[in-house]
């Protein structure tokens, strides 16, 4: 078995995954939230079996304990399936990570140098790696990075229309992010579909909480929606997406919001949320199908520029072989996916309702047989890549 250990540690939460890399086997699971408080949650879940429990978890070394106090309770014997790699998740990995990277003390360095780029997530995702390192020694350790698949992006793409030396002396530039899954789910489709993923134009809609789209072309993201920051883009759970950057100006010289305050606002209480009062997408539609005229709007915000983007990457790409739903919402909503797409038959995209309204979790084609472009649902499966991708790292066929 190519047992991996994935870790994915944010600022308050710690989320790992034992998993066999060769089949895709799940052996468990579980997420540790509210580190840093006395009244820290912890689910541990093996096979159908969830197991949970409160204590105070006061910093990541803790919940690291903690996280193996569950496998010897409840298992599985974490000796006995003793992982082969730990694979991390690392959040920015700017242009000097455009692979899974085997970590030592020098990799360490580099993510931490790149802190000014995501000043939440990798000082967390660093803590992680630093308990993981010392609690499994002898195990390789890889980073794969969030931003790696669009490393590829030109400067075209990437680059901002602001005074070059100061971009350059800041770093401002487009990364990327949801990498991992937009690389999982354009090979998974080119599987799909029986085509060497070198011949195709693929559209992934990576759609949950946090949304991007991403145009890949021979298995190459050409172009995506998350800016410098995920903050560009679509509109999301808690993330306002595009706006124009005057809005902040004007906010801070009219409601007096600093800049801690106005990252918040854009970041936190923003999209969804904002418009709504729920970041949950179930209740946004839930609410619409009720008649809450709110709702409505805001879904017809949420799918205004989800258009907008599709339109603009079919433009890019000169066409497209398919269109990928993915992530939460992508996965789920037929409502989403159907409001996106409607009235683009001219453009060779026809839903068919039918197997859009079918509930699966399975990878699925849900447009008609004579839809030129195939429109398909492939649920995306991060932990499975960074285990398959932490194995590449360190040479081993997984
Ligand atoms: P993720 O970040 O990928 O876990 O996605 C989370 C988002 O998926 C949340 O906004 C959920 O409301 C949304 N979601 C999950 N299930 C459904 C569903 N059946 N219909 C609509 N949205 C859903």
């Amino acid at each position: 078995m190519s047992i991996a250990l994935v870790v994915n540690s944010g600022s308050s939460s710690l989320k790992y995954q034992l998993l066999d890399a060769s089949t895709g086997q799940m052996l468990a699971s579980g997420l540790v939230e509210r580190i840093g408080e006395e009244r820290a949650v912890t689910t541990h879940r093996v096979g159908d079996e969830k197991f949970r429990s409160e204590q105070p978890i006061l910093d990541h070394g803790a919940a690291f304990a903690v996280m193996m106090g569950s496998f010897l309770t409840h298992g599985p014997d974490i000796n006995a399936h003793s992982p082969k790699v730990v694979g991390h998740r690392v959040v920015h990995g700017g242009r000097r990570f455009v692979g899974p990277t085997r970590i030592d003390d020098q990799v360490e360095r580099d993510i931490d140098d790149l802190v000014p780029l995501a000043p939440l997530h990798n000082p967390a995702n660093l803590a992680g790696i630093r308990v993981a390192r010392a609690v499994f020694a002898d195990v390789p350790h890889v980073a794969v990075f969030d931003t790696a698949f669009h490393t590829s992006l030109s400067d075209a793409s990437s680059l901002y229309a602001i005074d070059a030396e100061t971009a350059r002396k800041h770093r401002v530039r487009k990364y990327g992010a949801h990498g991992t899954s937009h690389k999982y789910v354009a090979a998974r489709a080119a599987e799909y579909l029986h085509r060497p993923i070198e011949d195709l134009k693929l559209l992934v809609l990576h759609i949950g909480n946090g949304a991007s789209l991403c145009a890949v072309e021979g298995g190459r993201s050409i172009e995506t929606s998350m800016g410098m920051t995920p903050l560009e883009g679509l509109v999301m759970g808690t993330r306002s997406g595009d706006l124009d950057p005057a809005v902040l100006f004007h906010l801070s010289r009219q409601a007096g919001l600093g800049i801690d305050e106005l990252d918040t606002f854009l970041n936190r209480r923003s999209g969804l949320l904002g418009l709504t009062g729920s970041n949950d997408m179930r209740d946004v539609e839930s609410r619409a199908e009720d008649g809450d005229q709110v709702a409505r709007g805001a879904l017809d915000i949420y799918i205004h520029r989800l258009r907008h983007y599709i339109g603009a990457y079919l433009a890019l790409l000169g066409g497209a072989d398919a269109i990928i739903f993915t992530a939460g919402v992508g996965e789920n909503s037929q409502l989403v996916r159907a409001e996106s797409l409607e009235g683009m038959e001219w453009l060779g995209i026809e839903i068919d309702p039918e197997r859009n309204a079918e509930r699966s979790d399975e990878e699925r084609r849900i447009s008609t047989d004579s839809s030129k472009i195939e429109v398909l649902v492939i649920p995306t499966n991060e932990e499975l890549e960074i285990a398959r991708q932490s194995f590449e790292a360190i040479g081993v066929e997984a």
